[in-house]
């Protein structure tokens, strides 16, 4: 057994729905822009292909956490995502291989520093500091895609403190769910615990400290997080 000088990180993991198992966290991957509403509200051109950014696999947090409000920004937004929890190896996959590497699906929040992100964008500097801040990836009970099939359509929505700001359908992925996997695992080989955040429909906008965010996907699951005082 390999000796470590300091205490070694505990396994970042999400819950199993139904189980007292965890899915382990190996890796978060996010696309860019997948909803053609959300992608015009950031002025951005709907066919562009899929580009991705990552966070650390310890920015997960369950439902039911309250996450501080993260230190930096005065604009953190929500945006709602299903995510992709992959449970097999996977390299240069195509699309029509893609799904069977799919070990479940998850309701995510890529919680995001927007005034960072703008900043960065017109520098063109990475998109690090806006995304992968200390538990920016928020995720719902992991629901095993033997359950659930792989979803083609259904809601996809969040609410602030009750209120619907979020409310799409998987239909209106530019990118379907298997394209995703499949491009994604051109530029990495996918591995067992890495998961995907799939992209946000319009209606992101701001949280303040003292938030109840809820959001869900049809026929997959759902999530609930507070946003608590900064620290
Ligand atoms: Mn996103």
């Amino acid at each position: 057994m390999t000796a470590f000088a300091i205490p070694a990180p505990a396994q970042p993991s999400v819950a199993i729905a139904g189980s007292d198992r965890r899915f382990p966290v190996r890796r978060i991957f996010c696309v860019g822009r997948n909803y053609a509403a959300h992608a015009r509200e950031l002025g951005n051109d709907e066919r562009d292909p899929p580009f991705f950014f990552t966070k650390p696999a310890d920015a997960v947090a369950d439902s039911g956490s309250t996450i501080p409000y993260p230190p930096l920004t005065k604009n953190l937004h929500h945006e709602i995502e299903l995510v992709v929890a992959i449970g097999k190896a996977g390299f240069r996959l195509t699309s029509e291989a893609a799904l069977s590497h799919i070990w479940g699906y998850g309701v995510g929040v890529d919680l995001t520093r927007r005034d960072l992100q703008e900043v960065a964008k017109k520098a063109a500097r990475p998109w690090d500091w806006s995304k992968a801040f200390d538990r920016s990836a928020p995720c719902g009970p992991v629901v095993p895609a033997e359950e659930t099939g792989h979803p083609a359509s259904g809601r996809i929505w969040l609410a602030v403190n009750g209120t619907v700001k979020q409310d799409g359908d998987l239909a209106e992925l530019i990118w379907p769910v298997a394209d995703i996997v499949a491009i994604c695992s051109e530029a990495v080989e996918l591995r067992p615990g890495d998961m995907i955040f799939t992209g946000t429909p319009a209606g992101v906008g701001p949280l303040a400290a003292g938030d109840t965010v809820t959001g869900g996907v049809d026929g997959i699951g759902s999530i609930e997080i507070a946003i608590g005082a900064p620290r």
